[in-house]
């Protein structure tokens, strides 16, 4: 199945936000985003269209897609589950990407991105309650715990992302012990909780048609 190759700064200059998409370089002098905030391309500059309601809540759709890496077809399938849920659509749907195993693993800073982080799990180097995972795509409930596998346990990769992320410390709903590799989804997240800048009710809006 095709990935997306070109360049992740271009997402974000496309979606006119940053998407946090190449770890630490995001946060430095380097992001793309913060020299170039306008589209990439001849006309990123002078571009000024008038963006329709539907222009709208396709982008956000979109947005969304690439912060988590995941494709439309299984875009799709969390929307259908998080429409079958308890409580707000829009809301249930962000719980479920945060719960993959990738994302996870990036959040408890394992991982430099969430990009990386599907790498490392694809490469068997993460275990969930003692046994080996590598679907980045699993879905993590409260009291699963995810850590390194004994084997995996020098990679420079995890460390040096470790050593320049606060990521898990400051979230709530979850327990990172960077001295034992390991960590806890406590609870699932609230939306307050989810810090990640995005309208996901245009995306219910979108489905809804
Ligand atoms: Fe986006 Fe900046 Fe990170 Fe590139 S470096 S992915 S533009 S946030």
């Amino acid at each position: 199945m095709a990935r997306y190759t070109d360049a992740n700064c271009k997402l974000c200059r496309r979606e006119g936000q940053k998407l946090f998409l190449k770890g630490a370089r995001c946060y430095s002098e380097k992001c793309a985003f913060d020299r170039r905030p306008y589209a990439p391309g001849q006309h990123g500059q002078t571009m000024r269209r008038k963006v329709s309601e539907y222009g709208l809540q396709l982008r956000e759709k979109q947005k969304v897609r690439r912060i988590y890496g995941v494709f439309e077809k299984q875009f799709r399938n969390y929307f259908k589950r998080a429409e079958r849920g308890r409580g707000i659509t829009g809301e249930n749907l962000l719980v479920l990407l945060e719960s993959r195993l990738d994302n996870i693993v990036y959040r408890l800073g394992f991982a430099p991105s969430r990009k990386s982080a599907r790498q490392l799990v694809l490469h068997e180097h993460f275990s969930v309650n003692g046994k080996t995972v590598n679907v980045p795509s699993f879905n993590l409930r409260p009291k699963d715990i995810i850590k390194v596998r004994e084997k995996s346990a020098n990679l420079e990769i995890i460390h040096e992302a470790l050593k320049s992320s606060g990521r898990g410390t400051d979230l709530a709903w979850l327990r990172v012990d960077k001295a034992k590799l390991e960590g806890e989804i406590l609870e699932i997240p609230r939306r307050e909780e989810i810090p990640v800048m995005v309208q996901e009710q245009l995306i219910v809006e979108l489905y809804s048609k």
